[in-house]
């Protein structure tokens, strides 16, 4: 006899919510979730969740979701609900159509973290294979797009280089633009374990984070920057070390490149570049510094953890290179306990970007110019790659405001509330004669949407998810898709009606055909996933069993790469107008945008986004607790409540962005990584007013 509420069986799984990839058994009663339990047996998470990936669920059945496809001429007219065949034959018909009538380089896709592997890399096979083109980009492009850069060029792989076990051999914990407790908080429990177990901490963060000073955990240096000054402060910590001799020269001498290393020393020792004439940018105490940077080269293994307070930058990549400078000169590097750990925002940032999401790469990180590995895919495709890179999400943007890119295929991103400068996205999407939104919501951008496909929610998905510590996990469906179809189904429906020859009947035949061509993805597949639980590429003949931590022996590119990473102010100034600076972030209960976590119990712990303010600057203002406030910008305004907090220094003001009424996008400027155009999300000059409300 089966109770009411009582699970009949049981499904193991992987969250769809942040980086760190915590495996759920689903308990199930017949399609119903009865509830999730954190897997024991999860290596990522052994066990434990937070309360997203626990009780976030309930939007995979939640009234706004859309289950029919549909259509419209225009995007003032009112939806038509249509057969699958129908939409399918409008979106072919139309993107065939703009490509003769405006050339072939005027459609384009974009994959998001919210697709499995196998989704991913369909997208951009199609985009690739179907439409001749390389204008594919993904949701990375706004966050950890530097990363990818930084760490490719500094050390031949574009990933994190250690597992979570790692943190258990930490002697100094350096977390940079990470509030782990709220934005990966089962990996931050146990970074909290660590250093309530002895290991030193240095948090490099203009708000003081929980990680800074809460009950249990009190960082050993707290750099309380400016925003917009990390270059400054790790390359005035790389000028201590060099200057007070705490390199590790037998480190430097076996595994890097001795002359650039040199020439890195030259830099770095530049009294421009010491920690007394950095202040005036970073605002930091140079003391403060001085013994961060002792501490991290002479207190035992050192590991580096950073997150988008790093990467969204007009010196993301820079600020990436420099960290890594950090790590090869003091020998952080090639062991457990050590190393450069990027936290990835989302379940599958570091899965989509592996899967040639971007217009430049191949899987693998593979320069689309390279002629073995582009022959490669063209034998397995049967057909003929164009070698030249494709447009990034803002340039197909600027492209349709110019009338030269007309049609856009979306799949699982809300480009319109993520994205910068919500006026450019939302005039390049009016600007485009097909727009294909494939979401589970009529979210943002499906207003300037012309075909809506409905997707499905990770409880009905088969697949794989690869988490912050590059580890590919099983996604498993435990309900039938309410839409009818698989993501993976209807980017093949959309291939097939353009006339190619995909006959995938499984996603596990996707993920061998990536195998296939992937030289670190050639010992995975769905069965070993299985058999092992996950798998952390590379997993190939020399890594049959993954790979924990990278660049042991010697760096994937050889010799290990330091740049001279000069600081270099963003043009976003602060002045009589806009005084403050508006930074952004993260809270425990709620994900990105929302979408999914506003439709679920987790809203009542975070019911709207809130603007802290300094009580020097609230008062200096006339604001009061709870008081609603006018946030301007050079862009534009959004009204939030006030709280009144020393979290923030004076100058400093810092909100989240997790509803869409806040429109922080409205207000963030147009400067972004001079590298790979990640939006300077983390710094816009503001002034903040008392206001009536919104
Ligand atoms: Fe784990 Fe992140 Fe999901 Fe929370 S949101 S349960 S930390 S994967």
């Amino acid at each position: 006899v089966i109770k009411i509420g009582q699970p009949e069986h049981s499904v193991i799984t992987t969250c769809a919510y942040c980086g760190v990839g915590c495996a759920f058994k689903a308990e199930m009663r017949g399609e119903e979730v009865v509830r999730m339990v954190p897997w024991k047996d999860g290596k990522a998470n052994r066990g434990h969740s937070c309360v997203k990936g626990r009780f976030a669920y309930g939007y995979a059945t939640h009234q706004d979701r859309i289950t029919k496809p549909m259509v419209r001429d225009k995007i003032t007219d009112p939806w038509r609900e249509v057969s699958w065949e129908e939409a399918i034959a409008r979106v072919a018909g139309d993107f065939r159509r703009i490509q003769e009538q405006y050339g072939r380089t005027a459609v384009g896709g974009i994959t998001s973290s919210r697709c499995t592997n196998e989704e991913a890399y369909l997208v951009q096979k199609l985009i690739r294979a179907g439409f001749g083109v390389n204008n594919v980009d993904t949701c990375a492009r706004v966050c950890h797009s530097p990363t990818g850069y930084g760490l490719k060029t500094a050390f031949g792989e574009s990933s994190g280089t250690q597992d979570f076990d790692s943190v258990e051999n930490t002697d100094v914990i350096l977390v940079i633009g990470a509030n782990p407790p709220d934005a990966h908080p089962v990996f931050g429990s146990r970074m909290k374990k660590r250093i309530r177990e002895g290991a030193k901490l240095i948090v490099v963060d203009p708000r003081r984070t929980d990680l800074v000073n809460s009950p249990h955990i009190k960082a050993d240096y707290h750099l309380p920057l400016q925003p917009g000054t990390n270059v400054a402060v790790v390359t005035a910590m790389a000028h201590v070390i060099v200057t007070e001799g705490l390199v590790n020269e037998e480190f430097v001498r076996a595994r890097c490149d001795w002359d650039e290393f040199q020439e890195w020393c030259e830099f770095v020792s530049q009294e421009v570049n010491s920690p007394e004439a950095m202040a005036q940018y970073t605002g930091v105490d140079p003391e403060l510094i001085r013994g961060a940077a002792r501490l991290y080269a002479t207190g035992g293994n050192a590991a580096i953890y950073y997150g988008l307070g790093v990467t969204e930058h007009s010196q993301g990549s820079t600020t990436v290179m420099a960290i890594a400078n950090l790590a090869m000169a003091t020998g952080n590097m090639g062991r457990t306990g050590v190393g450069v750990n990027p936290l990835r925002g989302q379940n599958n940032v570091q899965g989509s970007c592996d899967m040639a999401s971007f217009p430049h790469e191949l899987t693998g990180y593979r320069h689309i110019s390279d002629v073995e590995t582009r022959t490669a895919f063209e034998k397995e495709w049967n057909c003929t790659l164009d070698p030249e890179p494709g447009l990034r999400i803002p340039n197909m943007l600027d492209a349709a405001i110019e009338g030269t890119f007309k049609a856009i295929y979306i799949e699982g991103e809300d480009i319109l509330q993520s994205d910068p400068n919500t006026h450019h996205v939302s005039a390049g999407l009016a600007a485009m004669e097909c727009v294909v939104v494939q979401d589970l919501f009529l979210n943002e951008t499906a207003r300037y949407a012309h075909v809506f496909l409905p997707g499905c929610t990770f409880l009905e998905k088969d697949g794989t998810f690869t988490n912050a510590e590059r580890r590919i996990q099983m996604v498993t469906k435990v309900m039938t898709p309410k839409n009818g179809y698989a993501d993976w189904e209807i980017t093949q429906l959309i291939a097939q009606k353009l006339g190619l020859d995909w006959n995938y009947t499984d996603p596990s035949q996707i993920m061998d055909e990536i195998a296939r061509l992937t030289p670190t993805f050639t010992g995975v597949s769905f069965e070993k996933i299985r058999e092992h639980g996950s798998i952390q590429w590379p997993c190939n003949d020399d890594a049959p069993d993954g790979t924990p931590i990278m660049h042991v022996d010697e760096f994937v590119r050889g010799k290990g790469k330091f740049m001279l990473t000069e600081y270099i102010p963003t043009d976003e100034r602060t002045g009589a107008r806009f005084p403050l600076i508006l930074t952004t972030g993260r809270i425990l209960s709620q994900y990105n945008v929302g979408a999914q976590t506003r439709r679920t119990e987790n809203t009542a712990w975070h019911p709207e986004d809130v603007l802290e303010i300094n009580p020097f600057d609230a008062e200096h203002r006339g604001i009061k607790d709870g008081d609603w406030v006018t946030v301007r910008s050079r862009a534009g305004e959004t009204a939030l409540r006030a709280v009144i907090t020393d979290r923030v220094a004076t100058g400093v003001v810092y909100t989240t962005f997790h509803h869409p009424t806040t429109q922080a996008n409205v207000i963030t400027t147009d400067f972004s990584d001079w590298a790979t155009n990640c939006p300077e999300f983390k710094v816009t000059a503001v002034e903040v007013a008392r206001s009536n409300g919104p």
